[in-house]
C-alpha cells in the first residue's frame, strides 16, 4: 500500500475487537494502517468464566485482565465511552469529547443486558432473591446467595432470545444440580428451567439431547414461557399468557440489545441496536467501509466468543481486500462451537454452522473431542479454554487444525440435518 496510512477505528475491546485489532496489526505495518481501539473501561472479563463464579469454581479476580494489555504494540487504546457514529462523515464521537475520523470502522461493541426492559426485573428483590450470572456483579452476589440456599424452588429463566451463549443458562441448571448434590441438599431443592423456546435449545438434535439430560437430572423444563414480569416481592414469574411460576430464588437472563450509542447513530443499527451485516463477508449493510463482528452483528449465528474467533480470520481477509479495492472473497459459514458443562466434571461439545445442525462424531477431526456426548475430556477442554483465550484467541494466533470453516471430517454426516432457527431467526 502506498500513500498516507489508512485509519482503522475499532469500537469495543472485548473478545471480537481485541482479536481483530491484533490480527490486523500483525497483517499490516503501522505505515499502512493505523489502529485506534475504543472501550469504556479497562477490565476485560473472560465471560465464559461467569458461569463458574456462583458455584465457587472460579474467582472474580481470575477472569478479569486489563484490556489495554491484551492489545499488540502499535495499537492506540482510547479509554472512553462511545457517544455516536456519523456514518456519512466517517467520524466517531467519544464521551470524553474527542472525535476519531476513520477510513474503515469495525463495530465490535457486543450486546448489552437490558433488565430494565422487563417489568420488575431491575426492581425490588434484585440481588436478594432475583439474580443474573451474566455480569460480574450478579455472578459474585449469586455465589454468596447460593451458599446459604439449602431448600426451596430455584428457577432459571431466559426472558427472550437472542442472548449471549444460548447454552449458558442450561449449563447453570446442570451445575446447580451438581452443586446441591455435593452439598447434600439436592432432595430439598427443585430446579426449573423456564425458556421462551419450544424445547431446551434452538436446534432440534441438541435440544433432544439436552432435554433428556434435564430429565435425567430431575430438572423440570417449562417451554414457550414469555416472561412479562418478574415479581421479586411476591417471588413469581408472570408470563404474558398469565401463567405464574413461583420461586424462592430466580436466576434470570435479561433481554439483550445492541450498545445504546447505536441508537444515537443514524442509519447504523436496527431497532434492537444490532448492526445489519452480510452474513458471509461481515461487511455491514449500512456502509461498505463499516465491518462488524461478534455479538454486535444481526447475524443468524450464535452470540458466542467462538463465533467472534472464527469470524476474525474472514474479517481480516475482507478488510484487506477492501483496502486494496478488490472484491470481498472470504466467506464466513456461521461456524460456532460450545462446550456445555453438564456437572460432575463432564461436558458435551457441539459444533455447527448456519446450514448444519450439531452432529455426533469428533471435533476437529476423527481423533478429536467427542461431539454431542458427555465426557470428562470435554470438561477438561472447557477448563483449558481460558488459557487458550488469553494466549491464543485474543492475540490473534492461528491454531493448527482449527480453521474458521466448520469441519466435516470426523462427523457422522449420515445424520446431516439442516440447521433450525428459532422464531427470531437467531440460532
Ligand atoms: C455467562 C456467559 C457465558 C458465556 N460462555 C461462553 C462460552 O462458553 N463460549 C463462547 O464461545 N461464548 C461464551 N459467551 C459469549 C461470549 O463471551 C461473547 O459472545 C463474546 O464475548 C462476544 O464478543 P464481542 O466482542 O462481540 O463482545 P464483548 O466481548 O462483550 O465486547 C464488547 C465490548 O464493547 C464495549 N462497549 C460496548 N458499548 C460501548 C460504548 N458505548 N462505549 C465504549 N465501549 C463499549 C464493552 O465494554 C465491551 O468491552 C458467554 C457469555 C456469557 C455472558
Amino acid at each position: 500500500m502506498t500513500g498516507q496510512p489508512k485509519k482503522l477505528v475499532v469500537l469495543g475491546a472485548g473478545t471480537g475487537g481485541t482479536l481483530a485489532a491484533n490480527r490486523i496489526r500483525k497483517r499490516f505495518a503501522e505505515s499502512e494502517v493505523t489502529i485506534d481501539v475504543v472501550d469504556r473501561d479497562n477490565r476485560h472479563i473472560y465471560q465464559p468464566g461467569l458461569l463458574f463464579i456462583p458455584f465457587g469454581l472460579a474467582d472474580p479476580d481470575e477472569i478479569v485482565r486489563p484490556r489495554d494489555r491484551q492489545l499488540r504494540r502499535g495499537i492506540n487504546y482510547h479509554l472512553s465511552g462511545i457517544e455516536s457514529v456519523d456514518i456519512d462523515r466517517q467520524r466517531v464521537l467519544l464521551d470524553n469529547g474527542s472525535t476519531l475520523a476513520y477510513d474503515v470502522l469495525l463495530v465490535a461493541t457486543g450486546a448489552v443486558l437490558q433488565p430494565e426492559e422487563t417489568e420488575g426485573l431491575a426492581g425490588p428483590g434484585r440481588l436478594d432473591d432475583v439474580f443474573t450470572f451474566y455480569d460480574l456483579e450478579g455472578a459474585t452476589a449469586l455465589a454468596e446467595r447460593l451458599e446459604s440456599f439449602d431448600s426451596g424452588r430455584l428457577v432459571i429463566n431466559v426472558v427472550d432470545m437472542p442472548i449471549k451463549c444460548p447454552v449458558a443458562p442450561i449449563e447453570f441448571a446442570f451445575l446447580a444440580d451438581w452443586y446441591f448434590t455435593e452439598n447434600g441438599v439436592r432432595e430439598d431443592v427443585t430446579i426449573t428451567y423456564v425458556t421462551p423456546l419450544d424445547g431446551a435449545f434452538t436446534k432440534p438434535t441438541s435440544s433432544a439431547t439436552l432435554s433428556s439430560l434435564l430429565d435425567e437430572k430431575n430438572i423440570e423444563l417449562v417451554t414457550e414461557f414469555n416472561t412479562g414480569e418478574v415479581d421479586g416481592v411476591g417471588r413469581k414469574l408472570i408470563g404474558y399468557d398469565e401463567r405464574e411460576i413461583p420461586f424462592d430464588l430466580a436466576v434470570v437472563i435479561p433481554l439483550h440489545g445492541g450498545a445504546p450509542y447505536v441508537h444515537n447513530s443514524p442509519g447504523l443499527g436496527d431497532e434492537l441496536g444490532f448492526v445489519p451485516t452480510d452474513k458471509a463477508t461481515l461487511q455491514s449493510l449500512v456502509k461498505p467501509n463499516i465491518f462488524v463482528l461478534g455479538d454486535a452483528a444481526d447475524l443468524p449465528a450464535s452470540k458466542a466468543g467462538s463465533v467472534a474467533h472464527f469470524e476474525g480470520e474472514v474479517l481480516v481477509a475482507n478488510i484487506e481486500s477492501f483496502l486494496a479495492g478488490e472484491p470481498l472473497e472470504a466467506t464466513f459459514d456461521g461456524h460456532a462451537n460450545c462446550f456445555i458443562e453438564t456437572g460432575f466434571s463432564k461436558a458435551l461439545l457441539i459444533d455447527f454452522n448456519y446450514e448444519t445442525e450439531p452432529l455426533p462424531g469428533h471435533y476437529p477431526g476423527p481423533l478429536g473431542l467427542p461431539l454431542l456426548k458427555e465426557s470428562k475430556l470435554n470438561h477438561l477442554g472447557k477448563l483449558m479454554f481460558q488459557w487458550f483465550y488469553w494466549h491464543g484467541l485474543l492475540p490473534g494466533r492461528d491454531i493448527p487444525g482449527i480453521g474458521a470453516a466448520m469441519p466435516t471430517a470426523g462427523k457422522d454426516t449420515g445424520e446431516l440435518v439442516s440447521a433450525g432457527t428459532n422464531r427470531e431467526g437467531t440460532q
